[in-house]
């Protein structure tokens, strides 16, 4: 695949991403694009390795690793070297229904299992993945292709982020009529309102639900499922239901001084800004970090997207809180290729950070004890301890505050990004549908269905908090898993 010699010739590079202190003045994505020609040489680093475990998405030791909807990588990259773009660009979509979000949002655990990563830096797949995507739209070659014949059944999908919008196109392309419904005013579920837009512009979103919308799925929103019609209606109204409504419930940190004002869950900031930004108009919920002194606790994904926001809103300090410690610079031992690699990385949130306040904003093994107010019940400080993590006598690790490491941060805004504990109860409990050990909907993967006939789960729903590849596997899984249901059998892949 790609050129023989080709990882021998060219070195790993990227496209440069705009300056940290310029695109922190606005809302607009990040990331450049490359020439064609260069990418096409980093295609041509990818090697005929025999077995490329970077599309085998399979568990091992435990761990995922490689691509969770098993891209058909190495092929791509030669298509990409040879310049057979629109040829790329079919392969990319026969297992991706979206690479337009993934090329932007994925960590690229398939670069982490790249056999040249071995001893190289790793072929940049997931620039390559994106290249392919937006040029297929530029060129005009991804239009709606609504299906042929119909099948007369209907299927009701709950909820429409990755998960939902990939189960709603497969289903539809099998010629069912899908309905999505979604609670909130836009669809996408987290890919609008939760990742920001400089990472995702929410027009790269819109675009591809308007091509779904042509090719005849129908979708609702402003409308719970569980409140404004209940789940009962839509097991009555259509043949099957698919729910994708996230794992949307955050951990809390019930500490001195939580109700505070001041002290909000990221979703809280996140879903807002994002409104505001695309209503041009704030919203009534809209939280602003505009010259505060803002702290970040969480060290993830969402606290990320946290700290790039309030950069935008031009706060005063920023600093994030992690409780883990600062992970290590090259693999550890119990980490090997071709796992994901758990190494320290700057994300581009404390990129931006470091290059206005002068450092990355995380504090490493700390946790916050309280939260302290002023007289009018607003947060104005932040009590912070170190800590360490002992074992207990069960032989489990567990934090332990260090004596005497007490230290009070000033904070007007505090987001808590510590990650979620599962899906809510409303349409779940209404359905009578059976949880697993995490409170996620029970059903296993593969097969999608739960202990109700003819309701199905999928994506962070089903699985916890997860990546939006892992929702667009499992949606594309649930669809195949529906279509068997009410066909006997299926096509899709
Ligand atoms: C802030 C943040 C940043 C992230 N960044 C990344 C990233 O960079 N890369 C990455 O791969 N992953 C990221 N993730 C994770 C990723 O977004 C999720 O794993 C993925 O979106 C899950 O997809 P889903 O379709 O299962 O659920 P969601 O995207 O959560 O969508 C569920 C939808 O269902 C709707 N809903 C729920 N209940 C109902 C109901 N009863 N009726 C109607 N609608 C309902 C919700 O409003 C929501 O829109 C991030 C997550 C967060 C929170
Ligand atoms: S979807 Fe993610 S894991 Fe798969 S090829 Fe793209 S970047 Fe890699």
């Amino acid at each position: 695949m790609g050129k023989p010699t080709g990882f021998k010739e060219y070195q790993r590079e990227l496209p440069k991403d705009r300056s940290s202190l310029e695109r922190v003045k606005d809302w607009n994505e990040f990331h450049e694009h490359m020439p064609e020609s260069r990418l096409q040489e980093q295609g041509a680093r990818c090697m005929d390795c025999g077995i490329p475990f970077c599309h085998s998405g399979t568990l091992l030791a435990g761990m995922a690793q490689g691509c969770p909807v098993n891209n058909l990588i190495p092929e791509w990259n030669d298509l990409v070297y040879r310049g057979l773009w629109q040829e790329a660009l079919e392969r990319l979509h026969k297992t991706n229904n979206f690479p337009e979000f993934t090329g932007r949002v994925c960590p690229a655990p398939c670069e982490g299992s790249c056999v040249l990563g071995i001893s190289e830096p790793a072929v940049t797949i997931k620039n390559i993945e994106n290249t392919i995507a937006d040029k297929g739209f530029e060129e005009g070659w991804i239009t709606a292709e609504p299906p042929e014949k119909r099948t007369g059944k209907k299927v009701a999908v709950v909820g429409s982020g990755p998960a939902g919008l990939s189960a709603a196109a497969q289903l539809n392309k099998a010629g069912h009529l899908v309905t999505v419904y979604e609670r909130a005013d836009r669809i996408g579920g987290l890919l609008m309102y939760g990742i920001p837009n400089m990472k995702l512009d929410k027009k790269i979103v819109q675009r591809r639900v308007d091509l779904l919308a042509a090719e005849g799925v129908k979708f609702v929103t402003n409308t719970e499922i569980g409140k404004d019609i209940p789940a009962a209606q839509l097991q009555k109204e259509f043949d099957a239901v698919l729910l994708c409504g996230g794992a949307t419930k955050p951990r809390d940190l019930p500490i001195e001084g939580r109700n505070l004002k001041g002290v909000h869950f990221a979703m809280e900031f996140l879903h807002a800004n994002t409104k505001t930004l695309l209503d041009e108009k704030p919203t009534d919920h809209f939280i602003s970090a505009k010259e505060k002194d803002v702290i970040v606790i969480g060290g993830g994904d969402t606290g990320t997207d946290c700290v790039g926001t309030s950069l935008r809103h031009d706060c005063k300090s920023l600093i994030q809180l992690e409780i883990l410690p600062k992970p290590p610079e090259n693999r550890a031992p119990d980490n090997p290729w071709p796992q994901w690699p758990k190494v320290y990385k700057l994300d581009y949130g404390q990129e931006e950070a470091a290059a206005r306040f002068g450092d990355d904003p995380r504090k490493y093994l700390v946790t916050a004890k309280k939260f302290i107010g002023d007289e009018n019940g607003r947060v104005k400080a932040i009590e912070i301890v170190k800590i360490e993590w002992q074992k207990n006598e069960k032989g489990q690790f567990v934090p332990k505050d260090v004596p005497g490491s007490n230290q009070i941060l000033p904070a007007q805004l505090v987001l808590l990004a510590m990650g979620f504990l599962g899906p809510e109860d409303t349409v779940l409990g209404q359905l009578g549908v059976e949880r697993d050990e995490r409170s996620n909907a029970k059903a296993e993967h593969g097969k999608f269905s739960t202990n109700v006939q003819g309701v199905f789960a999928a994506g962070d729903m089903r699985r916890g908090q997860s990546l939006v590849v892992w929702a667009i596997n499992e949606g594309r899984g649930a669809a195949r898993a529906v279509d068997q249901y009410l066909m006997s059998y299926s096509d899709l892949p």
